[in-house]
C-alpha cells in the first residue's frame, strides 16, 4: 500500500538533526593507520571536537546537520605535528633580534647596530639566529666585533643551533669572565690566540656563564612569546608540538594561557631537567589537560652539543679540528642515572644525540635500561644526525623512536661534510636506513633552529635537496623516503612518539578534529610545489584556530553555515 502524502511529509520532519559540523566536498587525505595514505570526500565533527564519521565517494551523509561547510574542492590534510621544537624560544626569537637571514658578518653587525639604536631602553641587546657558516666565515665572530654596534650595553646573541652564544665586552664584564675563567664541564670558552683573553663565543655548557646574567624574562614577556609562537606554528599548519625542554616557568606560561582559553595549539612537554620534571609532573607524567591541549610526558636530556659549534660528540676527532671530538654534556653514568630516575616514575625519556659517539652512547643506555624498565617506554633519540652505520640497526630495538628533522639535512650538509670528512657520512641524516630497522620516524623542525614548516620538511625528506634545488640529484639520495612515509612521520609517527597515536595524526573516527585546508595535494604535487604549500586554514578540535584570509586581512573565509 502506498504511503499517503501526509505521512511522507511527517516522516521528513522527523529526521533528527545531527549535532556537529559536516565538512564536505573536499579532496581529503589522511594516513590510513597502516603507513599509507587514504582519500576521502567529507567528514563529520562531533560537538566535542572529534571526528565522528569520514565519508568516501558514494557514502550517505546525514540529511540534516547542525552546521555544514562546503570545502569547495579544497585539499584537507591532518594537522601537522612537530615532533621536536622549542615553543618559548620560537616566540622569543620573534621578540628579539633575529639574525637568521644575515648572509655576512657585516650584514649581521649593521642589523645589530640598527636594533640597538631602535631599542634605547633595552638593558641588554638580546638576539639569536646567527650562523658563521652562512656568513662564509671560517672562524667564530669576536666580542670586539660586537662592541662596535652595541653602544657599551651588554649584548648576548645565541647561535642558530642554540648551542653557542656570542657576547660583547660589556657582557663579558657583567659576567666577570676573564682569561683566568676555566671552561666548565661540557663547555668551552673560546680564547684569542696568543693573549688568552676570552674571544666572546661560548659553547654549550659555557653559555650559562653569560645567559645566567641576562635579565630574566618576566611572566608577561613569556605570555607574549607564547602568543607569538602559537601564531607562527598555526600559520604553518602545526597543530601539535613536542616542546623539547620545558622549564617550570614555561609550563606556568602554558597553563596561564590555557586557563583563559588562549592555548590553541596542543603542547606535549619534555622537561628541561629532572628538577623541572618533578616540579611539573610530581609523581609521574600529567594526564591530558584542557581538552587535550597540554600534557607533560617526560624528560629531555642533552647528551652532546651540535655540529656547527663542534659540540657534537664524535667517535673520532673532527676532520676540520683534530684537537676535539666534541663536548659530551654528561658522563655515561650520569646519563644512565638520569634516564633511570625518569623511567622509574614512568616518565618518557628523550635524549638529544647528534654525534656518532653520542648516538652510540644513548643506544647503549637504552639497551641496558630496557632490561629493568619493561613495557612500552618509547625511548626517544632526538636528532640522531650522525650515526655510525654499525649502530643503525640498534634503532630497531626496544621500540626506540628516531626523532629527526629533515630541514637540518638541507641546511647543514656542507658543514657536516667539513666537520666529518667524506668517509664518515654514510649514516648522516639516514632517515630511510633508520626507518628500515623498524624504528618509528617522528619528524620535526627544531624550531626556532629551523622554521616550523612541515611541508618544506616533507619536500626535503623526499628529495634530499634544499630550496635551491641543490644538490642536483639530492645529497645521499639513497636516504630519501617516500612522500607517504614523510607525511606519516609528521603525523602518525610524531603522534606515536608522544603517546598520542589514538588521538592525533589522522582524520578518522574518534580522533581529535585537527586538520588543515591547504592549496596543494602533497600526494600529487611536485616536491617544489609541496615546499611552497600555503596553509589556508588551521582547525584544532573542530574549531578554526587560524585562517590565512583573516591573517592577511583579505576576504573572510566563509563561516560554517547553520543548516
Ligand atoms: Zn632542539
Amino acid at each position: 500500500m502506498a504511503t499517503p502524502a501526509w505521512a511522507k511529509r511527517k516522516k521528513v520532519e522527523e529526521v533528527p538533526t545531527v549535532a556537529g559540523t559536516l565538512i564536505d566536498n573536499v579532496e581529503g587525505l589522511t594516513p590510513d593507520g597502516k603507513g599509507g595514505i587514504e582519500h576521502f570526500e567529507g567528514f563529520l565533527i562531533s560537538p566535542d571536537g572529534h571526528v565522528a564519521e569520514v565519508y568516501h565517494a558514494g557514502d550517505k551523509r546525514p540529511e540534516r546537520v547542525q552546521y555544514k561547510l562546503d570545502g569547495r574542492g579544497r585539499v584537507v590534510v591532518p594537522g601537522m605535528i612537530d615532533a621536536h621544537g622549542h615553543v618559548m624560544a620560537t616566540g622569543f626569537a620573534k621578540m628579539t633580534l633575529d639574525l637568521s637571514s644575515a648572509t655576512s658578518l657585516d650584514e649581521a653587525l649593521s642589523r645589530i647596530a640598527a636594533w640597538t639604536a631602535a631599542h634605547p631602553d633595552a638593558p641588554w641587546i638580546l638576539g639569536s639566529g646567527w650562523n658563521q657558516v652562512q656568513w662564509g666565515l671560517d672562524r667564530m665572530p669576536t666580542a670586539a666585533e660586537l662592541d662596535a654596534g652595541t653602544g657599551g650595553k651588554p649584548a648576548w646573541l645565541t647561535r642558530v643551533d642554540g648551542h653557542a652564544g656570542w657576547a660583547n665586552s660589556a657582557a663579558l664584564e657583567a659576567a666577570g669572565i676573564t682569561a683566568a675563567t676555566p671552561d666548565p664541564e661540557g663547555g668551552e670558552i673560546l680564547h684569542i690566540a696568543g693573549s688568552g683573553k676570552p674571544a666572546g663565543v661560548f659553547i654549550d655548557a659555557a653559555t650559562a656563564l653569560i645567559a645566567s646574567k641576562q635579565p630574566k624574562a618576566r611572566p608577561e614577556d613569556r605570555d607574549t612569546a607564547l602568543g607569538e609562537a602559537q601564531l607562527a606554528l598555526l600559520a604553518q599548519g602545526v597543530t601539535a608540538i613536542a616542546d623539547m625542554g620545558t622549564s617550570i616557568e614555561d609550563w606556568q606560561a602554558f597553563r596561564r594561557a590555557a586557563d583563559i582559553g588562549h592555548l590553541r595549539i596542543r603542547i606535549v612537554s619534555y622537561a628541561l631537567s629532572l628538577d623541572d620534571m618533578v616540579l611539573i609532573g610530581g609523581p609521574g607524567p600529567t594526564p591530558w589537560l584542557y581538552g587535550d591541549r597540554l600534557k607533560m610526558n617526560g624528560l629531555k636530556l642533552f647528551l652532546d652539543g651540535a655540529l656547527g659549534s663542534r659540540g657534537a660528540w664524535l667517535k673520532a676527532p673532527y676532520a676540520d679540528d683534530a684537537k676535539t671530538s666534541g663536548l659530551p654534556q654528561m658522563t655515561r653514568t650520569q646519563l644512565g642515572n638520569r634516564m633511570s630516575r625518569a623511567a622509574l616514575d614512568n616518565f618518557q625519556v628523550a635524549v638529544h644525540a647528534i654525534g656518532d659517539e653520542a648516538n652510540k652512547t644513548v643506544l647503549d643506555a637504552i639497551d641496558e635500561l630496557s632490561a629493568t624498565y619493561k613495557g612500552d617506554r618509547r625511548w626517544r633519540v632526538e636528532h640522531a644526525q650522525i650515526v655510525d652505520p654499525t649502530d643503525i640497526p640498534r634503532f630497531g630495538e626496544h621500540g626506540t623512536i628516531a626523532s629527526m628533522q629533515p630541514q637540518h639535512e638541507a641546511s647543514d650538509r656542507i658543514m657536516a661534510e667539513a666537520r666529518l670528512g667524506p668517509d664518515r657520512l654514510a649514516g648522516a641524516y639516514a632517515w630511510k636506513s633508520i626507518a628500515a630497522t623498524g624504528a618509528t620516524l617522528a619528524f620535526g623542525s627544531d624550531t626556532p633552529v629551523e622554521p616550523a614548516r612541515p611541508f618544506e620538511g616533507i619536500a626535503v625528506a623526499v628529495t634530499r635537496q634544499g630550496p635551491d634545488g641543490k644538490p642536483f640529484l639530492g645529497w645521499q639520495p639513497q636516504e630519501a623516503i617516500s612522500r607517504e612515509a614523510a607525511i606519516n612521520a609528521y603525523t602518525t609517527g610524531a603522534a606515536y612518539a608522544m603517546f598520542a597515536e589514538n588521538k592525533l595524526g589522522r582524520i578518522a573516527p574518534g580522533y581529535d578534529a585537527d586538520f588543515l585546508f591547504v592549496d596543494t595535494d602533497p600526494t600529487l604535487a611536485t616536491p617544489d610545489e609541496i615546499r611552497k604549500t600555503r596553509v589556508l586554514e588551521t582547525w584544532i578540535g573542530g574549531q578554526r584556530a587560524w585562517s590565512a584570509a583573516k591573517d592577511e586581512a583579505a576576504a573572510q573565509a566563509p563561516e560554517p553555515e547553520a543548516f
